[in-house]
Order: structure tokens, then C-alpha cells, then sequence
């Protein structure tokens, strides 16, 4: 038999084995209805319960406030860098970003489509690591029509665990890889979205949560199935939604609870990411090259100090069990994805592995 195989893939990622075996012994009988969740109507009373369980076990996990509304739409992290700007902008606005990582990025690009990006800040090399410049030094529009930033680059390893002031400015966070990874003040934000294959479930399914005033501004032109309003109005059922993903990802929120909650499970992913940086600032063979402070929990770059050494590592520890640790092609080097859904038994086979490797290579 093969060992255990421990998947740290970005994205789409590893989900939890047990939502995974639940998902299996009830694939072609939902509940005694005698077919697939996924060949059920969308307007059928179960779907409906299925959903409205889905979000409340979600609004309930982050403690989102009544004046927020939280929908589930299609078209993933990217779908959004144009929702947002059709949502909460007129063309001739302007709105501040924060770039910290190529997700932010590419946010800039995809708005500049609908409105003036600005950038406040970039990341900066100093000492050899990557750091934000400080806050003073950031320039901020009072009159922007919001603000948006990426809590966590899922490419770069980069993540803020502050919520940047802004004055009145409506907060937007683009928080695909670390949303239900750590606590959060819900009241901090006008706008938070995700792509559901990081913590939530499979790809192609986005969740926005949204306050209530940011609701009611998208521009005439706003393709029907990116209109906030139109998909609150219609509880996410304005057109079919992806029920499938949607199913997977109401099961994953009852794992979540099951595990005790985002607090709960935050202790853990700190744990787990503990581990894994020591290991790596305990061993001069390997690197990982974020100031300390904006270290992710969540995706775990680093290098090798031999980079030809890149391909036996991979192929070693993939031969080991240990999946998917090529690290993204514009960083390079290894990233280790440890989502909510990673158990610790992965991180510490992961970290044999890497001392083992260095004790054989080094
Ligand atoms: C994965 C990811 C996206 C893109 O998601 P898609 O579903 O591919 O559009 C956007 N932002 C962040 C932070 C991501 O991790």
C-alpha cells in the first residue's frame, strides 16, 4: 500500500479527508433522494436548506454583522478584480492599492479596465527580505473610492495581519488564501472576497461578503451575474449557481465548527506555520525571504541554498509522499501550502523530510 500522500498545493488544494469521505458515500444518493446533490435543482426545497445552512454556519464562523450581506457567485479571486471596481466606482473615480504580491497586482491591472488605480505602496527589499515601506511613506486619496489590498499573496508568501487605516475609505480585501485561517473584524472591511479553492472548497465559486451601503452603487453596465445587488436580491440565485462547489463548501464549514472554529483552527495553522519556518531558519540550506513580521501562515516559500539541488528535492520528497511543493514559476524555489484543511502529521513529515535532505545533501 502507499504511504499517506500530504498535498501542499496553492490552489486548488487539499480539502479535509473527512469532507472528502462524506462527500464520497453520499456522491450519487443525497440524503435519501435517490440522486447527486449535483443533479438537483438550485430551487429545490433541500438545495435551498442546503444553502441557507452553508451561509449561516459561514456568517457565523467569521461573525459577520446583520448590515453585511454574504453571497456565493461564480467566477473566482478574478471574477472579482472587475466586480469590485463595477460595484463601488464610477469611470472618472479613483481608487488606492496596496501591491504586495502578484495577486495585488493583478488587481491594479484588471481595475485600471474600469476606473484610475493608484498604487499607494509596494513592496521593498531591505536587508535581503521583502518588507512593506512604512505607513507614513504611503500615498493615500482621501477621495478614493476604496481601498484595496491582498491580506494574504498566496504567490509570494506575504501577509498582513493589521487592517491598513483609511480614513473612511472602504476597506476591500482580496482574501482568497487566508479567509477562515485566522480571526477577523468583519466591521473593518466595506468588501471581502474569496476564490473557494484555497480554504473553502473546490475552484470556481467565489464568496463575497459585502456591508450593506456598498450594495447599491454598481454601474448600469455591471454584467447581471457580477451585480452584488441583483445576487443579494436573488440569495446568490440570480442565475444557477455552482452547486456543486456550493454543497462542498457548506461541508467544509461544518468541518470547521466541528474543529472548533476559526480560533480554533488558527491556533493550529499558527502551530503548524511555526514549525515549518523554524525548520527553515534552523538549517543554512534552506532560505525563505520575507521580513519576519509579514511571514504567511498560510504559504510558505523558500530556497534552497543550492538551487541546482531544486528537481532531486522535488522528485525526493514527491517519492516521499509530499506533493505539489514546486514553488511558483515567477519566485521560484519551494512553497509549501498549509491551509486550514493540512493537518500538523503533514507539516512534521515535511520537515523530516527537509532535515533528512539537508543532512544528505548539505
Ligand atoms: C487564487 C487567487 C486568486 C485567483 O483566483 P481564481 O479563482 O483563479 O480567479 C486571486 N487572489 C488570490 C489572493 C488568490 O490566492
Amino acid at each position: 500500500m502507499q504511504n499517506e500522500v500530504f498535498n501542499f498545493s496553492a490552489g486548488p488544494a487539499m480539502l479535509p479527508k473527512e469532507v472528502m469521505l462524506q462527500a464520497q458515500s453520499e456522491f450519487i444518493d443525497w440524503q435519501g433522494q435517490g440522486c447527486s446533490v449535483m443533479e438537483m435543482s438550485h430551487r429545490s426545497k433541500p438545495f435551498i436548506e442546503l444553502a441557507q445552512k452553508a451561509t449561516a454556519n459561514l456568517r457565523a464562523l467569521l461573525a459577520v454583522p446583520d448590515d453585511y450581506h454574504v453571497l456565493f457567485t461564480h467566477g473566482g479571486g478574478r471574477g472579482q478584480f472587475s466586480a469590485v471596481p463595477l460595484n463601488l466606482s464610477v469611470k472618472d473615480d479613483r481608487a488606492d492599492h496596496l501591491v504586495t504580491g502578484s495577486w495585488s497586482k493583478g488587481a491594479v491591472s484588471e481595475a485600471n479596465n474600469y476606473l484610475n488605480a493608484d498604487v499607494v505602496a509596494t513592496t521593498i527589499e531591505e536587508n535581503g527580505l521583502i518588507t512593506l515601506p512604512s505607513r507614513d511613506t504611503w500615498t493615500m486619496n482621501s477621495k478614493a473610492a476604496y481601498f484595496h489590498y491582498c491580506p494574504n499573496e498566496t504567490v509570494d508568501g506575504f501577509e498582513i495581519d493589521w487592517v491598513p487605516q483609511t480614513e473612511g475609505v472602504p476597506v476591500v480585501a482580496d482574501m482568497s488564501s487566508t479567509i477562515l485561517s485566522r480571526k477577523i473584524d468583519v466591521r473593518q472591511y466595506g468588501v471581502i472576497y474569496a476564490g473557494a479553492q484555497k480554504n473553502i472548497g473546490p475552484s470556481g465559486l467565489s464568496v463575497v461578503i459585502v456591508h450593506d451601503s456598498l450594495l447599491n452603487r454598481a454601474r448600469v453596465e455591471t454584467p447581471s451575474i457580477l451585480q452584488y445587488d441583483l445576487i443579494a436580491k436573488n440569495d446568490s440565485m440570480y442565475n444557477t449557481p455552482p452547486t456543486f462547489a456550493w454543497y462542498l463548501a457548506g461541508l467544509v464549514f461544518e468541518w470547521l465548527v466541528a474543529q472548533g472554529g476559526v480560533e480554533a483552527i488558527e491556533q493550529r495553522n499558527q502551530q503548524k506555520a511555526q514549525l515549518l519556518y523554524r525548520a527553515i531558519d534552523n538549517n543554512d540550506f534552506y532560505a525563505n525571504r520575507i521580513d519576519p513580521q509579514y511571514r504567511s501562515r498560510m504559504n510558505v516559500p523558500f530556497q534552497l541554498a543550492d538551487p541546482n539541488l531544486d528537481s532531486l528535492f522535488l522528485q525526493q520528497a514527491e517519492h516521499a509522499g509530499l506533493k505539489a511543493l514546486k514553488g511558483h514559476r515567477i519566485v521560484g524555489g519551494m512553497r509549501a501550502s498549509i491551509y486550514n484543511a493540512m493537518p500538523i502529521e503533514g507539516v512534521t513529515a515535511l520537515v523530516d523530510f527537509m532535515n533528512d535532505f539537508a543532512k544528505r545533501n548539505g
